[in-house]
């Protein structure tokens, strides 16, 4: 992920111009939400046998469902699948399940397993196993995690700073653009990719070899049971590219005009529409900022954090912290593309 010294500035100066009356979050509230973390610790921490079933059947769960939508969720297709139109329409459909399955598997692997090694918890051969499988599933959709977890380090001890390895609390709007573009991520158009390097490292290259073992497997499955039209939209078209755009639209959003400390400087997606959509369900990252806070948590003690956040917060807070439902996310984006105009360069 390049570091781009113009959208730092920009963040700063969007900092002192608009952030001045931010409602940060005080000591007490902080403390509160320390001592609920620590008990949350002690709970899954005291079942790992439990805390690791739960996740390999999640990952079992999000393979199998992953597969399911590229051979049995064509066959209740209300389009022909013999005709060519039929066929495409199909393959959007489960080409955008397929994108949103992704998302949730690399997030969850990559994010929860390779940077905080908080997937399996055991310590015998077999949980070691589980382990190493877990936290490498990512490397079957292009991530690195040998990469990610270097720069991801970076990203919680010096966030919103010059070195935080995925800056994102200003990111040009062209910029984001170009990481929308179809294809994208395939041609390494993306300049804040942060799932992998720019350089082909050995690592890299395990993982492109890996997707493309995994990619070339489900394209000859999906072409010998639903045809190459099929294939094409479903896999090479949306499958490749819908799950980027998620990810980017996630990245994109959840540190986007935020105070530039540790403490205050990430939003709250939620549990509702965007923050499942775009976090690639409960298991991704749609409560960031509790995860900011207290990353020692899975992400199913985060979800239960971000109850207690919301009681905790006052309602002014809340209105800086979390984004209106449905219109928020939009919203969002609408502000970075007017305040990414040239003028903008000048404040
Ligand atoms: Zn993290």
């Amino acid at each position: 992920m390049n570091q781009h010294p113009e959208d730092q500035q920009r963040a700063v100066a969007f900092q002192r111009r608009e952030l001045e009356a931010f409602p940060s979050l005080t000591k007490a509230q902080l403390d509160d939400l320390r001592h609920k973390s620590h008990a949350l610790q002690q709970e899954f921490r005291a079942h790992p046998v439990l805390h690791d079933t739960l996740n390999v059947l999640l990952l079992l769960g999000l393979f199998a469902a992953d597969l399911l939508s590229l051979t049995v969720l064509p066959f209740l297709s209300p389009w022909p699948l013999s005709t060519p139109g039929g066929a495409a329409l199909a393959g959007v459909v489960s080409g955008a399940v397929h994108s949103f399955l992704v998302c949730g598997i690399v997030t969850f692997s990559v994010h929860e397993g390779a940077a905080h090694n908080l997937i399996i918890l055991g310590r015998g051969p077999v949980a070691r196993a589980l382990r190493l499988l877990a936290n490498n599933a990512c490397r079957l959709f292009l991530a690195d995690p040998v990469h990610y977890a270097e720069a991801h380090g970076t990203h919680h001890r010096s966030l919103g700073t010059p070195e935080d390895g995925s800056f994102t609390h200003f990111v040009r709007f062209r910029r984001l653009l170009g990481a929308l573009l179809p294809l994208a991520p395939m041609l390494s158009h993306s300049d804040y990719f942060p799932w992998r390097p720019r350089e082909h490292t050995r690592s890299r290259r395990l993982s492109v070899a890996l997707t493309n073992s995994y990619l070339l497997f489900c394209a000859v499955l999906a072409t010998w049971l639903h045809g190459p039209v099929f294939m094409l939209v479903a896999l090479l078209v949306v499958g490749s590219w819908l799950s980027f755009v998620l990810d980017r639209l996630r990245e994109s959003t959840e540190h986007l005009f935020m105070p530039l400390d540790r403490a205050n400087g990430t939003r709250e997606l939620g549990l509702g529409f965007w923050g499942l959509l775009l976090g690639g369900g409960p298991w991704g990252q749609p409560c960031h900022l509790t995860h900011h806070l207290e990353p020692a948590l899975p992400w199913y003690q985060q979800l239960r954090l971000h109850f207690f956040l919301r009681r905790v917060l006052t309602a002014e807070q809340r209105r800086h912290f979390f984004p209106r439902p449905v219109i928020g996310v939009p919203h969002l984006l609408w502000r970075l593309a007017t305040a990414s105009q040239p003028t903008a360069a000048r404040d």
